[in-house]
């Protein structure tokens, strides 16, 4: 291994510094916009990127802290297509195809790493639940598959399942291009593939209030004063319910807290994505960071609330459920525990539409699945504002299904026995 002398790396650090460019700062808001974007969240970011790549339009993204400082940054990663729904999987599915190419889209190494998500069984019931859902997605053209003990302990060496645990497992539902992607470079890949297209994004700057004219949007109020914008997307996860109050429309969202925890680094021991049910402790998974850490993490905290720091029994629970499934890390010490807000809508599906005003949009409500859908969001969110038609993939996704009773309550959404 070569060896540097203090001075050498000091000289580096320095010229580093000269030279190293800064991927999106520097932009001074304009007066106006074509769209103005209110959130550099993950579905913010991408949204505004396609707006300006695949319509041409001129786009601000306004931020009232730092790109990638909401969930975008703060979830664990996972991508996966396995929805029951037709509303959801071909959404889901377009999502995770665009996940294949992302990082060449964006020239930016996202890390997709297609690791296999497993969602566990133990029971009979639970593979049927299973079996329905794999051959509902099979029916749509995704790949699912559903694998008995032998094939599980050939997919998941580290579930050994036969070895005598609290639980049997009895097999499990497998989507073999589902895995993981590094949240902040996803952040970053967006934001420097938006900035390099002429979109000016704009850090530390709240938008505050809606400003109207005859029924119309005509542009927001910031803590940076005035912009206007002939459209206004709010992307604004976690804070969705403020901004219906901001517009004086009650939303069907709810804010939950979801936490997630990371241990000290171990050796590579966890191959995939594992999901279950624990009997005892309820909904858990785990997966192996790229820098060893043991990620888990489980449901909801199961009350409302913004503060970001998580309940202790969730925790717990979360631990005991994933000490049960792999013994192995049960000595393990957890270095980072944190939680993020979650816009929860009632039936568990998201909304992408227009809400109040003709040119004002919703991409919000992606509960705790909101990672993934990401890039098929942007493409169809940056469709609904341009065009005024929602691709067909999103069709389901209006507002209105809450007023109507057509709900997308997702059965898929989470592990067996599944749960919202
Ligand atoms: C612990 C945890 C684990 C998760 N795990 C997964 C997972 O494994 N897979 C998955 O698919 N999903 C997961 N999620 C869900 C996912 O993170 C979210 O659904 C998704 O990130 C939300 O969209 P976003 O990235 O646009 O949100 P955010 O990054 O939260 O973006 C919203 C932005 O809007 C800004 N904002 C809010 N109000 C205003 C305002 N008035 N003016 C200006 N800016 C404003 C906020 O500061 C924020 O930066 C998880 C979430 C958590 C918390």
């Amino acid at each position: 291994m070569p060896r540097y002398s203090a001075l050498a790396l000091l000289r580096a650090r320095f010229q580093g510094a000269r030279y190293w460019k800064p991927l999106w700062t520097g932009r001074t808001l304009k007066a106006a916009y074509d769209v103005v974007v209110v959130g550099a969240g993950g579905h913010g970011l991408a949204t505004a990127f396609h707006l300006a790549r695949d319509h041409g339009l001129k786009v601000a993204v306004l931020e009232r802290r730092l790109v990638g400082y909401g969930n975008v940054g703060r979830n664990t990663t996972i991508l996966r297509s396995n929805y029951l729904l037709p509303e959801n999987h071909y959404f889901y599915e377009d999502s995770l195809r665009r996940w294949e190419t992302l990082s060449r889209d964006l020239n930016y190494n996202v890390m997709y790493s297609p690791r296999g998500v497993v969602d566990l069984c133990l029971s009979d019931g639970d593979m049927i639940t299973a079996s329905r859902r794999g051959n509902a997605m099979r029916l749509a053209g995704i790949d699912s598959e559903l694998m008995e003990l032998d094939a599980l302990e050939r997919f998941a060496p580290e579930l050994a399942p036969r070895r005598s645990r609290r639980f049997p497992i009895v097999g499990a539902l497998v989507q073999r291009r589902g895995g993981t992607a590094r949240h902040d470079a996803v952040a970053w890949g967006y934001a420097r593939g938006a900035t390099a297209l002429g979109v000016d994004i704009i850090e530390d700057c709240e938008v505050q209030g809606l400003c109207t004219e005859a029924g119309v949007a005509t542009g927001v109020e910031t803590s940076k004063g005035l912009v206007r914008a002939n459209r206004v997307v709010f992307a604004t996860a976690g804070h969705t319910g403020m901004v219906g109050a901001m517009l004086g429309v009650p939303l069907p969202i709810e804010t939950h807290l979801l936490q997630a925890m990371v241990t000290e680094p171990i050796k590579p021991l966890i191959n995939s994505v594992l999901i279950y049910v624990h009997p005892g402790h309820g909904e858990t998974y785990v997966l192996q960071s790229d820098r060893g850490g043991v990620v888990m993490g489980g449901y909801l905290d199961g009350f409302p609330s913004y503060t970001r720091e998580g309940q202790w029994h969730r925790l717990e629970e979360v631990v005991q459920g994933a000490a049960d499934l792999l013994p192995e890390i049960g000595g393990l010490r957890i270095l980072r525990q944190w939680a993020g807000t979650n816009d929860m809508t009632m039936d568990g599906s998201p909304i992408m539409d227009r809400v109040k005003y003709d040119n004002v949009f919703l991409n919000a409500g992606w509960c705790y699945g909101g990672f993934k859908t990401i890039p098929a969001s942007g493409a169809a969110c940056a469709t609904l504002v341009a065009t005024g038609l929602a691709p067909d993939i999103a069709r389901g996704f209006r507002l209105s299904r809450f007023a109507t009773g057509h709900l997308l309550d997702e059965r898929g959404g989470g592990p067996f026995p599944v749960r919202l």
